[in-house]
């Protein structure tokens, strides 16, 4: 068993306010409403979820390899 980590510092591209959040296991995240500036981010191309694009660490299916079975899918 590998180790995730949930914990992820999610940094706005718009204003910069960095946010540590808990990303769920279960789910995807798509949308991520910054609560400094209120932009909305989405997943950049290729990115699952916006903690594979704005965050410290990727999200949990990534960590433990399983990026072939996306876990919005
Ligand atoms: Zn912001």
């Amino acid at each position: 068993m590998s180790e995730v980590t949930l914990q992820s510092a999610l940094t706005c591209p718009r204003c910069g306010h960095v946010k540590v959040e808990t990303m769920p296991t279960d789910a995807c995240q798509w949308f991520y409403e910054c609560e400094q500036c209120h932009a909305v981010l989405r997943p950049k191309p290729g990115d699952c979820c916006v903690y594979c694009s704005y965050g410290s660490v990727p999200c949990p299916p990534i960590q433990e390899g399983r990026q072939d079975e996306h876990c919005c899918q």
